[in-house]
């Protein structure tokens, strides 16, 4: 029995408003209109779409700005932060550890780590609702998200750097990974662009009290591709 649910191979992600992946289909190798290395699909070291029309692909508005501190040592061909990156242009901004941006003091920044200290998005609207006089001005409430795109050893050693170390630390609710690769551990463990997705869900739901509408699932738009690619190699095999 287990063996045919299996075999019925229904997609985690056929639930999700995500665009048709068609236009991917067929699109062969091309160099990188800004660095000229050979690349498909986009190009992981520029961050833009290589071989076919950016405006085919979908874009992803985001209300807050993304830093992702990505360590140098991630393969970077295999980094799903450069999803983001490409998929929400103007709001995502990839920084190469030890290269870390500088935060004004001003602003306010959490960091996405699942450290023992770390809270949830919803404790942290429950005490800011007992600070601001005007709870419904969510915008005022966060400015940066930070997440870190590293294996989980060289994650320590960029948490505790300088600049980093003081930010808020937020823990996402349970949520389950669908990551191909098999050397990773099939449980909350997340992909750099799950986790993005995940919090952006929760943000809707907790810090703007407004119900989700599926409008952050195209965050996931090559990440479902390649999963379903590789669930069709699988079968064909
Ligand atoms: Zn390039």
């Amino acid at each position: 029995m287990a063996d045919e649910v299996k075999q019925a191979n229904i997609s985690p992600f056929s639930e999700l408003k995500i665009t048709s992946h068609e236009v991917l289909r067929g699109v062969e190798r091309r160099p990188c209109p800004k660095c000229q290395a050979s690349r498909k699909y986009y190009c992981y070291t520029c961050y833009v779409i290589v071989g076919l029309d950016r405006s085919l692909i979908p874009t992803v508005h985001l209300p807050v700005k993304v830093d992702i501190i990505k360590h140098q040592k991630e393969l970077v061909g295999k980094s799903t932060a450069t999803h983001a990156c490409i998929l929400a242009p103007g709001n995502v901004s990839i920084h190469n550890y030890p290269e870390v941006p500088d935060f004004p003091e001003n602003e306010k920044v959490i960091i996405v780590f699942p450290a023992e200290d770390a809270v949830t998005l919803e404790k942290i609207r429950l005490k800011l609702d007992k600070q601001t006089a005007d709870p419904s001005d969510a915008g005022a409430l966060l400015h940066r998200v930070v997440f870190i795109d590293s294996t989980w050893q060289q994650s320590h050693a960029i948490i505790t750097d300088k600049k980093l170390k003081g930010l808020k630390r937020v823990k996402l609710e349970s949520a389950v990974t669908h990551f191909w690769r098999p050397q990773r551990k099939p449980d909350t463990c997340l992909a750099t662009i799950e986790a993005i997705y995940y919090f952006f869900k929760e943000y809707d739901r907790h810090i703007l009290k407004r119900e989700y509408d599926g409008r952050y699932d195209n965050l996931l738009y090559f990440f479902a591709f390649q999963y379903n690619l590789i669930q069709e190699q699988r079968k064909n095999r």
